[in-house]
Parts: structure tokens; sequence; C-alpha cells
């Protein structure tokens, strides 16, 4: 039988003859080739500007240091996401508000987002769950009326598309994750997206210390030896080893997405009788793409079996699955520290059902019928 693991990354082999290249070149870290990366995910993604990072997280950090989030400021965030994305807004001093979801698409409640604005309110977090883009035009407005800045958690989204547009093409920051398990990886890696050039700028700078222009380029032949503290940064730069494997990733993106549409398709096929089960939805948008980052289902109370019963049973079928996520205002610091925090009952109810199954692009047929026909069995 053998274990089926929950992720298992797609690198062409072409990646360690291009590591080879870099770790030749004798210049290793934030150099050429993190240029290059940042230069074709900005022509994929029809973004304005790209700023390659160590990871989402550190992306996420910068953008709300961006849209200038401090003490006394309250951002509206889905519970339901990446602790990361709730953490780094704590770290900049700010209060995290959370908000509940929609049962549909398991993206931002926009009528919750409304009931939860007061005078502090300064940005609205949306995330993109699974792949699924977030309804981005009633957000959009709602941050219009009140002035509310918009950052978009992407961490899923690469390749997703709303309303005919790539996630990244929008007017607001959009971080993307290169973690192992995403779309797109370079191991651990991310990306600000930003229309303003300003706000670009910034985020560079804040991203390498805070120091003056091209100060990475400081031991390069080009480079000065000068260099002046504008800020105090944070080191968050991503590598050069890492862009290589995401130039080497963007170069089968659309292979990537189709292969994962091909295991998406299997899974609705052999999930459709099963009346225990919800599966997860195409946007209800037009012009819209899932990027199917995650394939998460809901076990139901017509179940045989709970939620919890179902992954123990998975785990002794030797089937690796997740959880997205365990709520945030859950988890001991956010329940112990924002107390005032109302319940929120479409996230409660969808975190007790949900469970991710593997979707990568060498999942192999048998191995997706073996996923399929062991729940099918365990839920009904
Ligand atoms: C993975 C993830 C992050 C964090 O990404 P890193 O690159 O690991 O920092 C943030 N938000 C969401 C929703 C994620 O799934």
């Amino acid at each position: 039988m053998g274990y089926i693991p929950f992720h298992k990354p797609h690198l062409p082999k072409t990646t360690i003859s291009q590591i080879k290249r870099v770790l030749d070149s004798g210049w290793i870290t934030t150099g050429p080739q993190t240029k290059k990366f940042e230069q074709e995910f900005q022509s994929l993604v029809q973004a304005k500007n790209c700023v390659a990072v160590s990871s989402c997280t550190a992306a996420l950090h910068l953008s709300y240091l961006a849209v200038g989030l401090k003490v006394g400021d309250e951002v509206i965030v889905p519970s339901f996401t990446f602790c990361s994305a709730i953490n780094a807004i704590i770290h900049t001093g700010a209060t995290p508000v959370f908000c509940d979801i929609k049962e549909d698409t398991l993206c931002v409640d926009p009528e919750d987002v409304l009931k939860k604005i007061t005078k502090s309110t300064k940005a609205i977090v949306v995330v993109h769950y699974a792949g699924m883009p977030a309804d981005m035009d009633a957000i959009n407005k709602i941050a219009k009326k009140y002035h509310l800045k918009v950052i978009e958690d992407a961490a899923h989204a690469f390749y997703a598309t709303y309303r005919g547009k790539f996630i990244g093409e929008s007017s607001n920051i959009v971080c993307f994750s290169f973690y192992a398990t995403k779309n797109l990886t370079t191991a651990e890696g991310g990306m600000v997206v930003t229309s303003n050039e300003k706000v670009a700028d910034l985020v560079r700078c804040l991203s390498f210390h805070g120091i003056s222009k091209n100060a990475w380029k400081r031991y390069d032949k080009t480079g000065s030896w000068k260099y002046d503290v504008i800020i105090p940064g944070y080191k968050y730069n991503m590598t050069d080893i890492q862009a290589v494997i995401g130039i080497e990733q963007l170069k089968i993106a659309e292979r990537s997405y189709k292969n994962k549409l091909k295991v998406v398709n299997l899974y609705k096929k052999h999930f459709a009788k099963n009346p225990t089960l919800i599966l997860p939805i195409d946007p209800p948008f037009p012009q819209s793409r899932h990027a199917w980052h995650l394939f998460p289902i809901r076990i139901t109370k017509k179940s045989k079996i709970t939620r919890d019963v179902l992954i123990e049973e998975l785990k002794k079928a030797e089937i690796g699955v997740s959880v997205h996520f365990i709520p945030n205002h859950q988890q001991k610091f956010y329940k112990k520290n924002f107390t005032e925090q109302k319940r929120l009952p479409v996230t409660e109810k969808v975190f007790k059902e949900i469970i991710s199954l593997p979707l990568y692009e060498d999942l192999t047929t048998s191995e997706i019928l073996r996923i399929a026909n062991t729940i099918n069995k365990l839920t009904q």
C-alpha cells in the first residue's frame, strides 16, 4: 500500500542545475536571480511592483507596517486563517478583531466585516482560502466607504483569478507564500505585490534593515560601501538560491495547475454520491479561477464518524491529511488576551467538520481512488 503524504512538492529536474549555477557563481544571497524572479512573477500575475521576501509571514508584517499599523489601530481579519497573519498584527502593536467567514466560499464574510468596524479600524485582511478568491468587490466597497486599507493574504492563491484578473493584479497590497506546501514553492519565501510604488519602496527598504536603496549590492563590484539607515528595518530578504527554485516553478505553473485540477475533478467525481460530505465549490463569481491549493471537505452530522475519528482512521490507513485552520480566536494567547471577542458561529462550525485531503500534481489516480474509497467507506 504505502504511505500517501499530505503533500509532495514537484520540483522540475532543471532546478538542481540552476541551484548549482547560483552556488558556482559566487553570489548566493539576494542578487540578480531574485530580481529576475520578481520580474517574471510580476509579468505572470500582471502586478505593478513585486518585492521578494523570506516568507509570506514577513510579507504580511511588512505590508502591515507599510500601511502604518500601530498601537490603538484595529485590523479586521478572519479567525479562520494561519496564525502568522494574526501574530504579525500583534508585532505592529495593532489589535486583531476577528470576523466570520461565509459558509460557501469559506472566505471573509463582508457583512460581518461591516459589523466589526469601529472608529479605530484601520485595515481589513482578506484570505483567499484554499485558493478560492474572496468577494473582493464587496470588501473593496466597504474599504472605500470607511477609508480602510486592504491587505490580501494570497498564501493559497498563486494562479487564482478574480473577475478576469490574476490575484495580485488588484490595487490592494497582496502577499504570496512560497512555503514548501504552497502552489509555487521556493522552500521558504514570499512576495509583496502592490500597484503603489511608494509602498513597494518602503517594503523593500524595511525588508533589508531599513537601509538605503540597493544596499544589498554593497559587496558587488557595482555597489558602494556607503549605506544609510532610514528606518529600523528587518532581515526579510530572499536569497538567489530560493529565487532560482521559484523561476523554475513559474515555468511549470500552467501545467501544475492543470494537473491539480485533474486531481480535484477526480475527487469530485468519487465523492459525488456521498451525501455525508460537503465538497468545496467553484468560485461564485464570473471569470474567476480557484487556485486549488487545498481540497477541503466537510464531514457533516450525516456521517457515521466525526472529523476527529476520521483523521485517526486515515492515519491508520496511511493517508496524510491536515486541518486548515484551527481558528485563532480559540488559540490560547488570543483567547486569553482578546476576551471581548464575540463568537464566530460559521468559523466554529466549519472548523469541527473540515479536513484537507492530499492535493498535488504527482498524486496518482490509484492513490486518489484509495483516498476517496477509504473516506466513502468510513463516512457512510
Ligand atoms: C502558509 C500561510 C501563511 C504563511 O506563509 P509562510 O510563507 O509560511 O510565512 C500565511 N497565511 C496563510 C493563509 C497561509 O496558509
